[in-house]
């Protein structure tokens, strides 16, 4: 799971979401895959993953994206849920200045489980709660810039840039695997 499948010209993808708990992953998936939002989502029980179809450069991709098990906290998200990934959503809440400063431990986690070519974006969602924003969006983007990572702000409430982080990081995923980096 996670490479490439090459029958005919079907490919699967997989990417996972990773962040503490709350920052709102379950419903960027649910923006992406459903254009739904839940104001009242509990914490995610069991993982989950949705499969989303997308178009790049006239090919269908699939994205099998994975969304944790509620159990956030650091290595309680087991390696299972990270193995195959080429790529990955690293979010955090604009509003709450611990979900940014655990970002490091969560790319730390990531890096022990999967490849270093593997996709990477930092995601600062609820940018729709501007007046109370925690986080500023430089501190955010020099972050993805020290790290290498793709940076974008969303909001799962009202669709800000949910896609197109989505799909940046799944046309990096096509990327790598046309350059055979992954
Ligand atoms: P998860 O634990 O990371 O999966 O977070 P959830 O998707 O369950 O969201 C946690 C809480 O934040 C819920 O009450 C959501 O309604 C809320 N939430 C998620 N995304 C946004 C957003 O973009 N804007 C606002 N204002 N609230 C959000
Ligand atoms: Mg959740």
């Amino acid at each position: 799971m996670g490479q490439e499948q090459q029958d005919g010209e079907e490919y699967l993808f997989k990417i996972v979401l990773i962040g503490d708990s709350a920052v709102g992953k379950s419903n960027l998936l649910s923006r992406f895959a459903r254009n739904e939002f839940d104001s009242n989502s509990k914490a995610t029980i069991g993982v989950e993953f949705q499969t989303q179809a997308v178009e790049i450069d006239g090919k269908e991709v699939k994205a099998q994206i994975w969304d944790t098990a509620g159990q956030e906290r650091f290595r309680a998200v087991t390696s299972a849920y990270y193995r195959g990934a080429v790529g990955a959503l690293v979010v955090y809440d604009i509003t709450r200045r611990s979900s940014f400063d655990s970002v490091k431990r969560w790319l730390d986690e990531l890096s022990i489980h999967c490849d270093t070519a593997v996709a990477r974006m930092l995601v600062g969602n609820k940018c729709d709660l501007e007046n109370i924003r925690d986080v500023s969006t430089e501190e955010g983007k020099s972050l993805a810039e020290e790290e290498g990572l793709f940076f974008m702000e969303t909001s799962a409430l009202d669709a800000t840039n949910v896609q197109t982080a989505f799909e940046i990081v799944i046309r990096e995923i096509h990327n790598n695997i046309s350059r055979k980096v992954l």
